[in-house]
């Protein structure tokens, strides 16, 4: 009972555990016929993922998870079907990636001040172009500095954690632009996972669409029937489409296994109308 497609997906060109060839596999298997790969900051998985669609008879849409900030937060967007050679687009990755690179850097100074292996982390990172908290917290698992990925960020690296640096990421209604500017279709990625309220939601939603973005990740990993009620709500208010996505890292994790997404619920207008 899916769409059949999955607009959210990582590979191992940004935090995901897969090559983009392997992570298409998986998806014609698990009976998926449209997909984007969605890595952090990057477009480097795209053309890898394309062949491999083409293998197999699926339609890859070109995706990216781009970092933005609205008041302070950090907020994802979705970019869909884009130019990934569109020059606006590839100086703000550019950008993006150096951001990256210099918080990891802050990231693993501030585990050395800790007592953690900073700069042993560091030294795995040097050669990423797309360095992020998933990469950290392995490496620190790797080391034996923790005894999982998840109390690394209880640990040091969530939110307001002692090694968590603050990005700054450009502004929403910039990055929303740079997708625009690409030919592509700007969605909100998880909106139910910001620390907002709901009346703030509702005004960052509303920024949103008046800077050109037009959808919103309805059905979103593994929402609860109820969340996905709620993410319906936000986005038939706000008068935005409906994207789904599972936000796959890695495949062999239960809980994000590949084609089980729900089924976007009828009342809202299918992303995927836009360009098919
Ligand atoms: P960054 O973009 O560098 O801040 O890293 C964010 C990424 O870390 C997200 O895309 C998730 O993949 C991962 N992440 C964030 N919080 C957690 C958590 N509590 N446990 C595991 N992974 C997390
Ligand atoms: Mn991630
Ligand atoms: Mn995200
Ligand atoms: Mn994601």
């Amino acid at each position: 009972m899916t769409d059949e497609t999955d607009l959210h997906l990582h590979s191992d060109c940004s935090d995901g555990v897969l090559p983009p060839s392997q992570l298409v596999t998986l998806l014609a298997q698990a009976g998926i016929k449209r997909f984007a790969l969605t890595d952090h900051d990057t477009t480097a998985g795209l053309a890898e993922a394309a062949t491999a669609a083409r293998l197999h008879g699926l339609t890859a849409i070109s995706g990216i998870e781009l970092s933005a900030t609205w008041r302070g937060r950090t907020i994802h967007v979705i970019g869909l079907n884009i130019d990934p050679c569109a020059p606006l687009l590839v100086t703000c990755i550019q950008h993006l990636q150096l951001l990256r690179q210099q918080r990891i850097q802050e990231i693993t100074h501030r585990l050395d001040r800790l007592g953690a292996p900073g700069q042993a982390v560091q030294m795995q990172l040097n050669t990423l172009h797309v360095p992020t908290r998933t990469h950290v917290a392995r490496a620190l698992f790797e080391l034996g500095a923790v005894t999982s990925i998840a109390s690394a960020f209880d640990r040091w690296l969530g939110d307001g954690k002692p090694a968590y640096v603050a990005a700054e990421w450009p502004d929403l209604a910039h990055i929303v632009t740079r997708i625009v500017s690409a030919g592509g279709t700007a969605v909100i990625a998880h909106p139910l996972r910001y620390r907002l309220s709901a009346g703030q939601r509702r005004q960052m939603l509303a920024e949103f669409k008046t800077s050109g973005g037009t959808g919103l990740e309805i059905v979103s990993g593994n929402l609860a029937p109820h969340q996905i009620e709620t993410s319906l709500g936000l986005a038939l208010r706000t008068g935005l489409d409906g994207s789904v996505g599972s936000d796959c890292h890695d495949p062999s994790i239960p809980w994000h296994r590949l084609g089980r997404l729900a089924k976007l619920p009828t009342s809202a207008t299918p992303i995927w109308r836009q360009w098919s």
